[in-house]
């Protein structure tokens, strides 16, 4: 995820069903995705689409000359389904959040050679592996859908708190608590604790990965009381390298302990989620962490080095026992 504000142009739109193509890329649009994927030979195919027909307003396709990619004549009808399942994120959400259905300025871009799904705030563009997309073996809503709402939920919190956007150049906090509250919109939507590690798990064997990414998709899990604070710091107190890089110096992972503890005390929590709405439950939470971090001093690590493993632990347990206190003084009533 990366950012800066793109001005939005209006297309006068003759027919719901009519489809510009656009011969002339926009320049830095264009050096994205070849700057991301240092690739030379890319192609890259632009087509309009009308946003209130399918609540994206352009696609993108992005291939290589050996692909496969010549065949597809891409149209929005390609990816409609990913247009139809925003709408329904935004049903849910609209009440309390500034979405994509008040915003109309959302792009999606299907990548050729690309593993994970990512937003990128500058282009106001959900940047999807191709794959997961068109190739109809891999055309599964139960694995892909939960990855689209979090990188949408990232979209969300850029267009509603300013400290979201700039993710480029955020403190490592922001940027962990902007991949927790991604994976809350997520989990809220489907009241399923565990959708994104079974997203990440599926798409990963998709691709043939190997399992040694296990322990990273856990971290991910919210159900999961080995993510509980009080469970991961005796593991991190002893310090091996390779578990200290996944929670401490992870920003995915960072509030694994923070997951645990919202799933318990909200996302998971009958007294909370039949008293109050989803989108309710997701403001209270938006909020409250955004005060928080503006609140917060810069004391993150960013990276591993022996001599300031014990500091950077002991930080990463300081940052997520502060944060669950702060909600405690703030609950939702
Ligand atoms: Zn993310």
């Amino acid at each position: 995820m990366l950012c800066f504000k793109k001005y939005a142009f209006l297309m006068l739109i003759v027919s719901p069903f009519l489809m510009a193509q656009v011969s002339k890329l926009d320049k830095e649009y264009y050096e994205m995705f070849s700057e991301l994927l240092d690739e030379s030979g890319t192609e890259v195919k632009k087509v309009e689409c009308p946003e209130n027909s399918y609540n994206f307003k352009e696609i993108t396709l992005v291939s290589w000359p050996n692909g496969n990619d010549k065949k597809i004549e891409l149209s929005c009808d390609d990816v409609l389904p990913l247009g139809d399942l925003l709408k329904k994120v935004d049903s849910v959400y609209s009440s309390k959040f500034k979405v994509n259905s008040s915003k109309g300025n959302l792009k999606i871009a299907l990548l050729e050679k690309l593993d994970n799904a990512f937003y990128a705030d500058q282009y106001l563009a959900l940047i999807i592996p191709k794959f997961l997309v068109l190739n109809k073996p891999y055309r599964n809503p139960d694995l892909l859908y939960p990855a689209i709402i979090h990188e949408y939920g990232h979209y969300i919190c850029t267009q509603n708190y300013s400290i979201f956007q700039n993710y480029a150049k955020a403190k490592f906090i922001v940027n962990a608590a902007g991949e927790l509250l991604a994976d809350i919109f997520s989990v809220l939507y489907y009241n399923d604790g565990k959708i994104i590690m079974k997203s990440m798990k599926d798409t990963s064997l998709l691709q043939n990965k190997d399992f040694n990414n296990m322990k990273a998709f856990s971290a991910r899990d919210f159900t999961n009381h080995e993510n509980q604070l009080s469970s991961i710091m005796p593991i991190l107190n002893n310090g091996k390298r390779a578990v200290i890089d996944n929670f401490v110096f992870d920003d995915h992972n960072y509030f694994s302990p923070m997951r645990y503890y919202l799933w318990n005390e909200y996302l998971g929590n009958p007294l909370i989620t039949k008293k109050f709405s989803k989108a309710t439950i997701a403001k209270h939470l938006s909020d409250r962490i955004v005060e928080f971090l503006s609140k917060k001093e810069n004391d993150t690590c960013e990276f591993y080095t022996k001599s300031t493993e014990k500091k950077c632990v002991s930080i990463f347990e300081k940052n997520n026992r502060d944060l669950m206190e702060y909600l405690e003084k703030n609950p939702l009533r």
